[in-house]
Protein backbone atom coordinates (compact mmCIF):
# COMPACT_ATOMS: atom_id res chain seq x y z
CA UNK A 1 0.00 0.00 0.00
CA UNK A 2 1.41 3.20 -0.91
CA UNK A 3 1.70 6.21 1.65
CA UNK A 4 -0.85 8.59 -0.57
CA UNK A 5 -3.30 5.64 -1.82
CA UNK A 6 -6.22 7.07 -3.41
CA UNK A 7 -5.62 9.95 -1.14
CA UNK A 8 -6.74 13.71 -3.44
CA UNK A 9 -4.08 16.12 -3.58
CA UNK A 10 -4.37 19.77 -5.24
CA UNK A 11 -1.21 21.35 -5.73
CA UNK A 12 -1.28 24.84 -7.16
CA UNK A 13 1.61 26.11 -9.64
CA UNK A 14 1.91 22.43 -10.45
CA UNK A 15 3.14 22.63 -13.95
CA UNK A 16 6.59 23.07 -13.48
CA UNK A 17 9.51 23.90 -11.07
CA UNK A 18 8.80 22.97 -7.01
CA UNK A 19 4.63 22.27 -7.70
CA UNK A 20 5.24 19.86 -10.28
CA UNK A 21 7.99 17.96 -8.18
CA UNK A 22 5.24 17.93 -5.74
CA UNK A 23 2.74 16.90 -8.09
CA UNK A 24 4.83 14.23 -9.35
CA UNK A 25 6.05 12.90 -5.87
CA UNK A 26 2.19 12.98 -4.83
CA UNK A 27 1.41 10.96 -7.83
CA UNK A 28 4.48 8.61 -7.39
CA UNK A 29 3.15 7.65 -3.77
CA UNK A 30 -0.28 6.65 -5.16
CA UNK A 31 -2.50 10.26 -4.81
CA UNK A 32 -4.97 11.43 -7.29
CA UNK A 33 -3.33 15.04 -8.15
CA UNK A 34 -5.19 18.12 -9.20
CA UNK A 35 -3.16 19.96 -11.51
CA UNK A 36 -3.17 23.78 -11.12
CA UNK A 37 -1.63 26.45 -13.00
CA UNK A 38 -2.10 29.56 -15.17
CA UNK A 39 -2.69 28.13 -18.75
CA UNK A 40 -5.34 24.90 -19.69
CA UNK A 41 -2.93 23.50 -22.09
CA UNK A 42 -0.30 23.48 -18.96
CA UNK A 43 -1.82 22.46 -16.27
CA UNK A 44 -3.48 19.26 -18.35
CA UNK A 45 -0.57 18.56 -20.36
CA UNK A 46 0.81 18.20 -16.60
CA UNK A 47 -2.16 16.04 -15.33
CA UNK A 48 -2.13 13.88 -18.71
CA UNK A 49 1.93 13.09 -18.05
CA UNK A 50 1.48 11.92 -13.87
CA UNK A 51 -1.58 9.80 -15.35
CA UNK A 52 0.32 7.98 -17.89
CA UNK A 53 4.30 7.86 -15.46
CA UNK A 54 2.00 6.88 -12.59
CA UNK A 55 -1.64 5.37 -13.20
CA UNK A 56 -3.17 7.87 -11.09
CA UNK A 57 -6.20 9.97 -11.59
CA UNK A 58 -5.32 13.55 -12.45
CA UNK A 59 -7.32 16.72 -13.25
CA UNK A 60 -5.68 19.58 -15.06
CA UNK A 61 -7.18 23.17 -14.61
CA UNK A 62 -6.12 26.61 -15.60
CA UNK A 63 -6.45 28.55 -12.05
CA UNK A 64 -5.52 32.33 -11.61
CA UNK A 65 -5.14 31.92 -7.54
CA UNK A 66 -5.38 35.39 -7.16
CA UNK A 67 -9.02 35.60 -8.54
CA UNK A 68 -11.32 33.99 -5.83
CA UNK A 69 -14.10 33.13 -8.42
CA UNK A 70 -11.83 31.55 -10.46
CA UNK A 71 -10.78 29.31 -7.35
CA UNK A 72 -13.64 28.36 -6.23
CA UNK A 73 -15.05 27.16 -9.97
CA UNK A 74 -11.71 24.83 -10.02
CA UNK A 75 -12.36 23.92 -6.35
CA UNK A 76 -16.21 22.45 -7.00
CA UNK A 77 -14.89 20.61 -10.18
CA UNK A 78 -11.92 19.07 -7.74
CA UNK A 79 -15.12 18.24 -5.45
CA UNK A 80 -17.02 17.43 -8.45
CA UNK A 81 -14.91 15.25 -9.53
CA UNK A 82 -12.92 13.39 -6.70
CA UNK A 83 -15.35 13.91 -4.23
CA UNK A 84 -13.21 15.11 -1.54
CA UNK A 85 -9.89 16.60 -0.73
CA UNK A 86 -7.01 15.24 1.78
CA UNK A 87 -4.22 17.47 0.89
CA UNK A 88 -4.04 21.09 -0.08
CA UNK A 89 -0.66 22.34 -1.10
CA UNK A 90 -0.46 26.12 -1.63
CA UNK A 91 2.46 26.72 -3.88
CA UNK A 92 1.73 28.79 -6.63
CA UNK A 93 3.90 31.79 -6.51
CA UNK A 94 6.23 34.41 -8.10
CA UNK A 95 8.87 37.04 -7.77
CA UNK A 96 8.63 41.39 -8.10
CA UNK A 97 11.44 41.96 -7.72
CA UNK A 98 13.02 45.88 -6.19
CA UNK A 99 14.37 47.61 -3.72
CA UNK A 100 11.80 49.29 -1.45
CA UNK A 101 12.56 53.04 -3.01
CA UNK A 102 12.01 51.76 -6.09
CA UNK A 103 9.15 49.29 -5.75
CA UNK A 104 5.66 50.47 -7.54
CA UNK A 105 2.39 49.80 -5.98
CA UNK A 106 1.67 47.53 -8.87
CA UNK A 107 4.95 45.25 -7.38
CA UNK A 108 2.93 44.85 -4.05
CA UNK A 109 -0.29 44.47 -5.64
CA UNK A 110 0.95 41.35 -7.94
CA UNK A 111 2.50 39.56 -5.50
CA UNK A 112 0.66 40.40 -2.34
CA UNK A 113 -2.58 38.99 -4.74
CA UNK A 114 -0.78 35.20 -5.89
CA UNK A 115 1.23 34.80 -3.12
CA UNK A 116 -0.71 35.91 -0.07
CA UNK A 117 -4.05 36.00 -1.25
CA UNK A 118 -3.88 33.03 -3.26
CA UNK A 119 -2.80 31.00 -0.55
CA UNK A 120 -6.50 32.53 1.48
CA UNK A 121 -8.30 31.98 -1.32
CA UNK A 122 -7.74 28.36 -2.00
CA UNK A 123 -7.62 27.47 1.32
CA UNK A 124 -10.97 29.27 1.83
CA UNK A 125 -12.03 27.07 -0.98
CA UNK A 126 -11.79 24.02 0.57
CA UNK A 127 -12.33 24.70 4.17
CA UNK A 128 -16.02 23.40 4.47
CA UNK A 129 -14.78 20.23 3.02
CA UNK A 130 -11.92 19.45 5.22
CA UNK A 131 -13.70 20.42 8.19
CA UNK A 132 -16.85 18.38 6.73
CA UNK A 133 -14.40 15.50 6.75
CA UNK A 134 -12.43 16.25 9.64
CA UNK A 135 -9.71 15.19 8.28
CA UNK A 136 -7.09 17.27 5.78
CA UNK A 137 -3.17 18.53 5.27
CA UNK A 138 -2.32 21.87 4.37
CA UNK A 139 0.82 22.55 3.14
CA UNK A 140 1.62 26.43 2.35
CA UNK A 141 5.45 26.78 0.22
CA UNK A 142 6.99 30.04 2.29
CA UNK A 143 10.74 30.74 2.08
CA UNK A 144 13.38 31.28 4.06
CA UNK A 145 12.94 35.25 3.06
CA UNK A 146 9.74 34.79 4.94
CA UNK A 147 11.39 34.17 8.12
CA UNK A 148 14.55 36.53 7.34
CA UNK A 149 13.81 38.85 4.83
CA UNK A 150 15.38 39.81 1.79
CA UNK A 151 17.02 42.51 0.30
CA UNK A 152 15.21 43.64 -2.66
CA UNK A 153 12.15 41.27 -1.68
CA UNK A 154 9.61 43.29 0.60
CA UNK A 155 6.49 42.12 -1.31
CA UNK A 156 7.98 38.86 -1.36
CA UNK A 157 9.08 38.76 2.12
CA UNK A 158 5.70 40.22 3.71
CA UNK A 159 3.64 37.34 1.53
CA UNK A 160 5.74 34.72 2.42
CA UNK A 161 5.83 35.48 6.34
CA UNK A 162 2.18 35.76 6.01
CA UNK A 163 1.90 32.37 4.44
CA UNK A 164 3.71 31.06 7.52
CA UNK A 165 0.95 33.37 9.57
CA UNK A 166 -1.96 31.69 7.94
CA UNK A 167 -0.45 27.50 8.27
CA UNK A 168 -0.02 29.08 12.45
CA UNK A 169 -3.31 30.25 12.51
CA UNK A 170 -4.75 27.55 10.62
CA UNK A 171 -3.18 25.00 12.91
CA UNK A 172 -4.82 26.60 15.70
CA UNK A 173 -8.17 27.09 14.57
CA UNK A 174 -8.19 23.69 12.55
CA UNK A 175 -6.05 20.94 14.72
CA UNK A 176 -9.45 19.75 16.84
CA UNK A 177 -11.23 18.88 13.46
CA UNK A 178 -7.76 16.43 12.79
CA UNK A 179 -6.79 19.19 9.72
CA UNK A 180 -3.11 20.08 10.18
CA UNK A 181 -1.52 22.86 8.64
CA UNK A 182 2.11 23.52 8.25
CA UNK A 183 4.68 25.84 5.88
CA UNK A 184 7.38 24.90 4.56
CA UNK A 185 10.55 26.99 3.40
CA UNK A 186 12.70 26.07 0.43
CA UNK A 187 16.08 28.10 0.21
CA UNK A 188 17.91 28.20 -3.30
CA UNK A 189 16.28 25.70 -5.11
CA UNK A 190 16.77 25.31 -8.87
CA UNK A 191 13.52 26.24 -10.78
CA UNK A 192 12.58 28.50 -13.31
CA UNK A 193 11.32 31.09 -10.88
CA UNK A 194 15.47 31.78 -10.37
CA UNK A 195 15.90 32.09 -14.66
CA UNK A 196 16.66 36.16 -14.23
CA UNK A 197 19.37 36.02 -12.16
CA UNK A 198 22.68 36.24 -12.98
CA UNK A 199 25.53 33.69 -12.97
CA UNK A 200 27.62 34.99 -10.69
CA UNK A 201 25.12 36.34 -8.46
CA UNK A 202 24.21 32.66 -8.38
CA UNK A 203 27.38 31.73 -7.94
CA UNK A 204 27.58 33.97 -5.09
CA UNK A 205 24.36 32.70 -3.19
CA UNK A 206 25.35 29.35 -3.26
CA UNK A 207 28.29 29.89 -1.67
CA UNK A 208 26.42 31.03 1.48
CA UNK A 209 24.93 27.11 1.35
CA UNK A 210 26.98 24.94 3.93
CA UNK A 211 26.12 22.15 1.52
CA UNK A 212 27.69 24.57 -1.30
CA UNK A 213 25.21 23.36 -4.18
CA UNK A 214 21.14 25.06 -4.89
CA UNK A 215 18.62 22.64 -4.04
CA UNK A 216 16.58 20.42 -5.70
CA UNK A 217 12.70 20.83 -6.70
CA UNK A 218 12.57 16.78 -5.45
CA UNK A 219 13.82 17.96 -2.19
CA UNK A 220 11.30 20.34 -1.37
CA UNK A 221 8.45 17.08 -2.63
CA UNK A 222 10.09 14.71 -0.68
CA UNK A 223 9.06 17.28 3.02
CA UNK A 224 5.74 18.40 1.52
CA UNK A 225 5.04 14.68 1.27
CA UNK A 226 6.18 13.80 4.71
CA UNK A 227 3.72 16.71 5.53
CA UNK A 228 0.86 15.48 3.62
CA UNK A 229 1.15 12.12 5.36
CA UNK A 230 0.26 10.24 8.00
CA UNK A 231 3.65 10.15 8.98
CA UNK A 232 3.23 13.52 10.27
CA UNK A 233 0.42 13.24 11.90
CA UNK A 234 1.07 15.08 15.02
CA UNK A 235 3.41 17.72 13.02
CA UNK A 236 0.72 20.75 13.07
CA UNK A 237 1.96 24.65 13.10
CA UNK A 238 5.86 23.47 12.01
CA UNK A 239 7.76 25.70 9.95
CA UNK A 240 10.11 23.50 8.27
CA UNK A 241 13.51 24.90 6.43
CA UNK A 242 14.77 23.11 3.77
CA UNK A 243 17.67 25.37 2.62
CA UNK A 244 21.03 23.09 3.04
CA UNK A 245 21.44 24.88 6.46
CA UNK A 246 21.81 28.47 4.01
CA UNK A 247 20.39 29.70 7.42
CA UNK A 248 22.43 28.88 10.42
P1 LIG B 1 8.27 28.59 -10.80
O1 LIG B 1 9.26 27.66 -11.38
O2 LIG B 1 8.18 29.97 -11.33
O3 LIG B 1 6.83 27.90 -10.85
C1 LIG B 1 5.72 28.55 -10.34
C2 LIG B 1 4.48 27.99 -11.00
O4 LIG B 1 3.35 28.72 -10.50
C3 LIG B 1 4.49 28.16 -12.51
O5 LIG B 1 3.97 27.01 -13.13
C4 LIG B 1 3.57 29.36 -12.71
O6 LIG B 1 2.90 29.39 -13.96
C5 LIG B 1 2.57 29.14 -11.59
N1 LIG B 1 1.86 30.38 -11.28
C6 LIG B 1 2.33 31.64 -11.28
N2 LIG B 1 1.36 32.50 -10.95
C7 LIG B 1 0.25 31.76 -10.75
C8 LIG B 1 -1.09 32.09 -10.42
N3 LIG B 1 -1.48 33.36 -10.25
N4 LIG B 1 -1.99 31.09 -10.30
C9 LIG B 1 -1.62 29.81 -10.49
N5 LIG B 1 -0.37 29.43 -10.81
C10 LIG B 1 0.55 30.41 -10.94
O7 LIG B 1 8.52 28.76 -9.22
P2 LIG B 1 9.17 27.72 -8.17
O8 LIG B 1 10.60 28.09 -7.98
O9 LIG B 1 8.81 26.34 -8.50
O10 LIG B 1 8.42 28.22 -6.86
C11 LIG B 1 7.32 27.53 -6.30
C12 LIG B 1 7.05 28.11 -4.93
O11 LIG B 1 8.21 27.97 -4.12
C13 LIG B 1 6.73 29.61 -4.96
O12 LIG B 1 5.75 29.91 -3.99
C14 LIG B 1 8.06 30.23 -4.57
O13 LIG B 1 7.90 31.50 -3.99
C15 LIG B 1 8.58 29.22 -3.58
N6 LIG B 1 10.03 29.26 -3.38
C16 LIG B 1 10.90 29.01 -4.39
C17 LIG B 1 12.27 29.06 -4.15
C18 LIG B 1 13.28 28.79 -5.21
O14 LIG B 1 14.48 28.98 -4.96
N7 LIG B 1 12.92 28.32 -6.38
C19 LIG B 1 12.73 29.39 -2.87
C20 LIG B 1 11.82 29.65 -1.87
C21 LIG B 1 10.46 29.57 -2.12
P3 LIG B 1 3.62 30.12 -15.24
O15 LIG B 1 4.79 29.27 -15.56
O16 LIG B 1 2.55 30.09 -16.27
O17 LIG B 1 3.97 31.50 -14.78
Amino acid sequence: MKRMQDRVVVVTGAARGIGAAIARRCAEEGARVAVWDLRQEDAEAMAKALQLSYGVETHGCAVDVASSAAVNAAAQAVLARFGRIDGLVNNAGIVADAQLKKMTEEQWDRVIGINLKGVYNCTRAFVDTFLAQQSGSIVNISSVVGVYGNFGQTNYAAAKAGVIGMAKSWAKELGRKNIRANAVCPGFIETPILGDMPKEVLDGLVNEVPMKRMGQPEEIAASVAFLLSDDASYVNGAVLEVSGGLTI
